[in-house]
């Protein structure tokens, strides 16, 4: 593995976690296997007892291909640890698990993914821990909602599917000042436009699932940051718990992480593009993207992020019924709920992400009626707009 400090991020995504087998393979091999063969009786209880420092022993605890994909992802992000889950919600409840314990408080961003307040208000809450929800942009409510107990704040940024901007730097000052960790879900942007560990994060979420993978194959997930705040207590519940990332899942992600800059890039050029043409369409109440200069926190998100990101959001006047005419009208957009593909994909948030979530969740959330979310993929920009113009026009 190269040092991280000596390359750029888009020569780390293709070279770090590189480790050759005897064959001498140029791609990564793909390592499927559930356990791994010793050459003793002594030396497999040394591993399962002490743990042997590069010796493989089970793949619900480590595998060489998804540690492959945790020492790439590690250093695209700027960090020193990184431990792969199945998917993105088990990152986010395996280090709630892993750090958290029933009588601590944590304070949540009222515009996060619909199954993340799930999680923490169906759940964790079911266990103890207290749950606060607070403004994505006013950091000033977080210090507000402060106890003596609080541990954690969970932020994503920008959110899903309102594309608000949280300060990083100020939550995190914030945070620490009260005897908490910042924990930010880094999905919309990937590492190719936002570092939040730089910005003052301690850990960084992901759903590998969308632009890591970047081609909708795969589930997966990941929590990244200092060594010795994550390692221990993550690799502890990883190997009893087991939402483990399956190599097959890890050696996708790595191919996709090998283009993650160029594509994160084209899916912000076509957003940016798309958002500015939706934003003179006069059947069009709102539009809500980082990279427009009408966005509220346009200069933070310039501040924070490389460009705007690939996803798109607007609000169509007539509420639900023109919302869903606009997806029904599309023949070339796929209508699903996922986002991150090179397959550009259109949704209606309120009855589909945010569709379990009350109605005073999705009220304190922004998400109306007539919002649609769309995930700017890599087709020919005109050919995108064509198909939203169908329902947008007719
Ligand atoms: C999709 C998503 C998740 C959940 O990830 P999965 O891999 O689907 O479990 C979490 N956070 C954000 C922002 C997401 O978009």
């Amino acid at each position: 593995m190269p040092p991280a400090d000596d390359y750029s991020l888009d020569t780390l995504a293709i070279r770090t976690g590189i480790h050759r087998s005897q064959f001498g393979e140029h791609s990564e091999a793909m390592y499927l296997t559930s356990s791994f063969v010793f050459d003793s009786a002594a030396r497999a209880a040394e591993a399962f007892q002490k743990g042997i420092d590069g010796q493989n022993v089970y793949s619900r605890f480590t595998n060489p291909t998804v540690t492959a994909f945790e020492e790439r992802l590690a250093a695209l992000e700027g960090a020193d640890c990184c431990v792969a889950t199945a998917s993105g919600m088990s990152a986010i409840l395996a280090i709630t698990m892993a750090l958290f314990r029933a009588g601590d408080h944590v304070v949540i961003s009222q515009g996060v993914f619909g199954s993340t307040v799930q999680l923490f208000q169906n759940f964790f809450e079911k266990f103890g821990v207290q749950v606060d929800f607070a403004p994505p942009t006013e950091p000033q409510a977080w210090q507000q909602k402060v106890r003596p107990n609080t541990r954690m704040f969970f932020v994503e940024t920008p959110s899903n599917p309102l594309t608000e901007v949280s300060d990083v730097g100020a939550l995190a000052e914030i945070a620490h000042r009260a005897g908490a960790v910042l924990i930010v879900d880094n999905c919309f942007c990937s590492p190719a436009l936002q570092r939040p560990l730089e910005l003052g994060a301690d850990i960084v979420i992901h759903s590998a699932t969308k632009y890591l993978d970047g081609q909708g194959r795969v589930l997966g997930g990941a929590v990244v940051g200092r060594r010795e705040l994550i390692q221990g207590p993550m690799l502890q519940f990883m190997r009893n718990a087991g939402p483990s990332m399956s190599p097959f899942n890890a050696w996708a992600c790595l191919k996709g992480m090998e283009t993650l800059g160029i594509r994160m890039e084209a899916h912000s050029a076509r957003a940016l593009a798309l958002a500015q043409w939706l934003e003179r369409h006069p059947r069009i109440e709102r539009v809500y993207y980082p990279g427009l200069p009408s966005h509220p926190q346009h200069a933070l998100a310039m501040r924070q992020q490389k460009t705007g990101g690939g996803v798109v959001s607007f609000d169509v006047k007539g509420g639900r019924e023109a919302a869903w005419k606009v997806i029904d009208s599309t023949r070339l957009l796929s209508i699903t709920g996922n986002l991150g593909d090179v397959k550009t994909t259109i949704t209606h948030p309120a009855t589909t992400t945010h569709g379990r979530i009350s109605q005073a969740a999705r009220d304190a959330a922004g998400v109306g009626e007539g919002l649609i979310r769309v995930a700017v993929g890599l087709e020919a920009l005109e050919d995108i707009q064509r198909d939203l113009a169908r329902g947008l026009d007719g």
